[in-house]
């Protein structure tokens, strides 16, 4: 069976030079945080199967062609005829801001229904079933969806892995709030930021409890692994033998975006190889480095080879 199973929205990425109002060239890629993640565990030499819905252009064709050359399967994916393939546009704005644009709302991909997402699952059902809140604020039907397959991987026995992944452009605080409580008994391991773990929490759990007691509530109600995500400060994964921080390496930061989905890639192919929640969270703060330290979303993630090289002094010509 494949070792990961994911699903959601994969946009072309138009990404500037700068400032997209002054026009200028764009570099063209394509971007979702699922797939970002797929393509992070395939280069680290996972089987990963990729599902969701792209429009019949060129653009559809783009993102099925960029997957299939990462080595990630395709097999579950479908064409919507009557939609487009969603877009985003990114401008770096300053040396440590980037602004994102997103041109996404009846896209095709934000269309995708319960049926091939169950399909696509069912077909061969994962070790691992990655899933973000981004999906469930995408449409009623992607909602449904990403709602239907929660159960189904605990009756297949696949771990389900969850990053919040809160997008406020999408869906209210409460509106994600509301979803995602009803998904937590489902998630063996929760992946945050530290401001995205409230969304998380029982109703009347409090404005805002400290991390480590937030976390607490969340294994309490059967969470296996909370994992929170800190930017340069690296991560902190809670479970029921305490916390355990990993700092970040320090690398020269190109472009933060990516970071996250980089993270979950790495923390799931430690996962996945056996390693305990202190090498988890070592291959992650790697991964999570790697995206920042190069340009785009996905494009500098390291194959398994390459995961040793930030311990390279600088200069250090690789031959
Ligand atoms: P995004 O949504 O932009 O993908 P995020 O908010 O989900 O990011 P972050 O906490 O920003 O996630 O980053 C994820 C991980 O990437 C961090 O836990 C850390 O390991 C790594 N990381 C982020 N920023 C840096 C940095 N400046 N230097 C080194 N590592 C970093």
């Amino acid at each position: 069976r494949p070792d990961v199973f994911t699903f959601g929205e994969t946009m072309v990425a138009l990404r500037g030079s700068g400032p997209l109002k002054l026009g200028g060239t764009l570099q063209v890629s394509v971007a979702g945080a699922e797939s970002n993640v797929a393509i992070g565990l395939a280069r680290l030499g996972h089987e990963v199967r990729w599902a969701g819905a792209v429009g019949a252009d060129e653009a559809g064709q783009l993102v099925l062609r960029t997957l299939r050359a990462e080595g990630v399967d395709v097999c579950g994916a479908a064409t919507d005829p009557e939609a487009p393939t969603g877009l985003l546009w990114s401008e770096p704005r300053l040396p440590d801001v980037t602004r994102v644009h997103y041109y996404r709302a009846g896209s095709a991909g934000s269309r995708l229904t319960a049926d091939l997402i169950r399909g696509a699952f069912s077909a061969d059902p994962p070790r691992v079933l990655h899933l973000t809140g981004i999906t469930p604020s995408l449409s009623p039907t992607a909602r449904r969806a990403a709602g239907q397959i929660l159960p189904l991987a605990r009756e297949c026995g696949s771990l389900v892995c969850l990053d919040v992944n809160f997008r406020a452009r999408l869906w209210t605080a409460a509106e994600a709030a509301a979803v995602l409580r009803t998904w937590v008994p489902f998630v063996d391991v929760l992946i945050a930021s530290e401001d995205e773990l409230p969304l998380c929490l029982p109703e009347g759990a409090g404005a805002r409890p400290p991390l480590a007691a937030q976390a607490g509530l969340l294994l309490d109600l059967g969470v296996g692994e909370v994992v929170v995500k800190l930017g340069a400060a690296g991560a902190t994964g809670f479970t029921r033998g305490g916390p355990l921080h990993r700092p970040a390496p320090s690398v020269r930061a190109v472009d933060a975006v990516g970071a996250g989905d980089a993270f979950v890639a790495g923390y799931l192919s430690a996962l996945l190889d056996g390693e305990e929640p202190a090498g988890r969270l070592a291959r992650g703060v790697t991964t999570g480095a790697f995206a920042v330290a190069s340009a785009g979303d996905w494009e500098g993630a390291p194959t398994r080879a390459e995961l040793g090289m930030l311990d390279a002094p600088p200069g250090t010509v690789v031959r």
